[in-house]
């Protein structure tokens, strides 16, 4: 269905080194970034550009742009946000989004990914503060590094891979700071672990291309939302844990459910309203 298609990413980030190979194998399809799209008009994670909407309204937005300023029948884009893993309690996650838009048979897919593999850090520092740790915590050097006023919440500088780079504008910032704040680029030609849960992501989006329905037969049968609660396993109240997943057709109205990937029959008493309210 999707041989030898021509598919517009998204990305000002190098992701067409995730996405391309996957989608070359199973399709021999070539992936077509363009040089001048601005993916930062939809907000970016430094901040400097604010996100006007969530990250799933986000990706498609992205991909639908797109294909129509490019004239293209296909388009990808993903979308990471980071912070608290949604089920790990102080463990940081990252959440990726994947969607291909497919404007033949208009329809559009989403795959996610949610992961703890990732080195998204931050470290506030004075000017009496050693760092070291953190840098090789955050695997510096191979993961960029960004340096922000505390004073100002600007950015600094971004993109820094160099100890040398880093501590001279360290050193000059301290000038006119007080505190500054060591965080992890999390661009993704900034971060291979980033960049390694994208391609893992993109091979996740050619397998669901690739799912027929069992009923229509229509491409892209894959997990659409999720259902039901789990119980608390200590007092068995209801809690916001889903207990299935859900896989759907993009065109007619089959669906199949499916235990959750973790196993998790019953939920701990950390997510319950009546024993941690
Ligand atoms: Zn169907
Ligand atoms: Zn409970």
């Amino acid at each position: 269905m999707y041989n030898d298609i021509k598919i517009v990413l998204a990305t000002k980030h190098k992701k067409e080194n995730a996405i391309q190979k996957p989608f070359e194998d199973a399709f021999n399809a070539t992936i077509v970034v363009p040089n001048d799209y601005d993916t930062d008009q939809f907000g970016t994670f430094t901040g400097e550009i604010p996100r006007p909407s969530s990250a799933y309204d986000t990706v498609i937005k992205k991909a639908n742009e797109a294909a129509s300023q490019y004239g293209f029948d296909y388009a990808i884009a993903n979308e990471g946000s980071f912070g608290p893993h949604p089920t790990i309690f102080f463990v940081p996650g990252d959440i990726e989004l994947i969607s291909f838009v497919d404007n033949k048979n208009d329809f559009v897919v989403i795959e996610s990914e949610i992961t703890t593999e990732t080195n998204y850090a931050h470290r506030d520092i004075t000017i009496a503060d050693e760092y070291a740790d953190f840098l090789e915590k955050i695997n510096f050097g191979s993961h960029g590094l960004i340096l922000r006023s505390l004073d100002t919440n600007a950015i600094i500088a971004k993109g820094i891979t160099q100890l040398e780079e880093l501590h001279s504008i360290v050193k000059s910032s301290f000038k006119n700071q007080s505190t500054i704040r060591l965080e992890t680029d999390m661009r993704a030609m900034m971060n291979p672990t980033r960049m390694r849960i994208i391609n893992k992501l993109a091979i996740k989006l050619v397998q669901r291309l690739q799912k027929k329905c069992f009923q229509c037969k229509a491409h892209g049968f894959g997990k659409t939302s999720v259902t039901g609660k789990l119980l608390c396993g200590s007092c068995g109240t209801e809690t916001e844990l889903y207990k299935f997943k859900v896989l759907s057709c993009i065109k007619c109205d089959y669906q199949e459910f499916y235990p959750r990937a973790d196993k998790l029959e019953y939920a701990d008493q950390q997510y319950c309203p009546y024993c941690n309210p």
